[in-house]
């Protein structure tokens, strides 16, 4: 579990340092970022984090805006807009990590540390069938759509997205098909994304 721990440093900033996080991670042979710290200065309201502004807000008010977009532009429009977006946080996210990836392995391994970090929830694994270009099966705990919703069919648009932009911006080269086998919002205990090149 990440923990938060409040230093008083002066009246105005309070710094906000999430620790543990290091300790929580199981690859301990591969090199993290430094810890994010996170300073909170309310006098501008502002949040910031390795001297970049971030903003923050509740899970279920992120699921509720993805709702209200699907239900304004339709599904199907909604599931492109949500897998494109995603497509260029996980490109611009490998474009941070590159460096982090050093065999194929490393691939969830890194995602999984990105996950954490973020509170996206765990990636528990990658399997690869080698068909054609090869197909990379990732296993996938605790995603934010899915989260304590139920649905009849995959909602993790998204996170479908940014995996697809992860494994293209490695291997540059676009995926042939990008496909959420299972999904929690289904019952599932993890949501499971096929992507094949
Ligand atoms: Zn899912």
């Amino acid at each position: 579990m990440l923990t938060w721990k409040r230093i008083e440093q002066c009246p105005k900033i309070r710094r906000l340092v999430l620790n543990d996080l290091r300790s929580g991670l199981p690859f301990t042979e591969l090199k993290t970022n430094k810890l994010s710290q996170l300073e909170r200065d309310e006098a501008e309201g502002s949040i910031v984090e390795d001297h970049e502004r971030v903003i923050t807000f509740r899970l279920r008010t992120w699921q509720n805006l993805i709702d209200r977009l699907t239900s304004i532009a339709g599904e199907r429009v909604a599931e492109t807009l949500l897998s494109q977006i995603g497509n260029s946080i996980g490109r611009s996210g490998m474009e941070y990590s590159r460096d982090r990836i050093l065999t194929e392995d490393d691939l969830w391994k890194v995602f999984d540390m990105v996950l954490q970090a973020r509170g996206w929830g765990r990636c528990e694994g990658l399997s690869k069938e080698m068909v054609s270009g090869g197909s990379y099966i990732f296993r996938l705990r605790n995603t934010p759509l899915s989260y304590q919703r139920r649905a009849l069919k995959p909602m993790c648009y998204m996170m479908r997205g940014i995996l697809t932009g992860w494994l293209e911006a490695y291997l540059g080269t676009k995926a042939k098909t990008a496909v959420e086998k299972s999904c929690a919002a289904m019952g599932n205990s993890l949501c499971i994304f096929e992507i094949t090149f």
